[in-house]
């Protein structure tokens, strides 16, 4: 069975790029015109078409009756949540972006990693095009839906088989640039030990809901701040946020910021939330480096924990950019 998720219904500045669209499929779910123009071409398969966004409320729910993910969304939070939810249900992610000229491919295993949050560990605070907003050739788009096509039965026709002569490599990122002809290179992505998806067990991943990412109502309106924001705003006496320490113990005996409280992330990844913070207090989560308060601003949200922001760098950010402070 093929399953096909998309909300949106086709518009004529698709179809340079969207090839299972005609223009007279113009204002209909894009999900039904695909479906039918699928089963035109083999009646023998089984498409299903849900017109939705792809949401942390159904990611569990739809992934569980496939086999593989194929990843043609053109924005981060849905790219993150695909990536996230299926690492949650081990299974294997061909993920695939276009951005102008260029392209990028890959096959993520859905088990061991590395995934798209060891390339990506976060989205981009800046603006990033979709391919509606840059504009993009619809050979690029088709060269890169290939290449991802390619992968995607690669991998199933495989099963899984190392062994077999078709069997993809997970892991790996191929570039396409076609601004100056074909120009491949395929690297290596390496695997963060403290990837927050592929390095914790698949049980404690916790999916970001859409609203939870868009619309954070935390220390000056930022999800993430830098030292250099948060030492200005001290040295003001503004709105001062709480700190937290989610390191281990002995990287908090050793040295803390100055009025942090401490509280360990295993602890958070327990359920556990320190009693002296309400749902609505302004407070900023740190680590070493930024990757573990990441998750544990994740695991806050979730919480309904609204206040909540991440410490860009960690406290060796901290101590570069405020060294009097520690
Ligand atoms: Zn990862």
């Amino acid at each position: 069975m093929i399953g096909i998720i998309d909300p949106d219904t086709v518009d004529a500045t698709n179809l340079q790029r969207q090839v299972l669209y005609s223009s007279a499929d113009e204002g209909r779910p894009k999900v039904e015109a695909a479906r039918e123009r699928l089963v035109a071409l083999n009646p023998d398969i089984r498409v299903e078409a849900f017109q939705a966004e792809f949401d942390s409320s159904k990611a569990e729910s739809l992934l569980r009756e496939f086999d593989l993910v194929v990843d043609g969304s053109d924005n981060f939070k849905t790219r993150f949540l695909v990536n996230d939810a299926a690492y949650k249900m081990g299974i294997p992610l061909v993920f695939a972006a276009v951005d102008r000229f260029e392209g990028q491919v890959a096959l993520f295993d859905g088990r061991t990693g590395p995934c798209y949050r060891c390339l990506y560990p976060e989205p981009p605070r800046a603006v990033i095009r979709n391919c509606q907003e840059s504009g993009v050739l619809g050979t690029v788009v088709g060269s890169v839906g290939m290449l991802q096509a390619h992968l995607a039965l690669q991998c199933l026709i495989s099963g899984g088989d190392s062994l077999h002569p078709l069997s993809p490599v997970a892991g790996r990122l191929t570039l396409i640039d076609l601004a100056k002809g074909w120009n491949l290179s395929t690297v290596q992505i390496p695997k963060r030990p403290d990837c927050p998806t592929c390095s914790v067990p698949p049980q404690s991943i916790v999916l970001e809901s859409h609203e939870e990412s868009t619309s954070p109502a935390c220390f000056m309106g930022q999800a993430a701040v830098t030292a250099h924001e948060l030492a200005t705003r001290l040295d003001r006496g503004g709105d001062v946020p709480i700190l937290v320490d989610v390191r281990t113990d002995e990287e908090w005996e050793e040295s803390h910021i100055p009025g942090a409280i401490h509280w360990e992330l295993s602890r958070l990844e327990q359920g556990l939330v320190p009693p002296n913070l309400g749902r609505e207090t302004l407070f900023v989560v740190y680590c070493r480096s930024g990757v573990r308060s990441a998750r544990a601003v994740e695991l806050f949200r979730k919480r309904g924990f609204k206040g909540v922001s991440n410490l860009k760098g960690g406290i060796e950010s901290w101590r570069l950019q405020a060294r009097s402070r520690v």
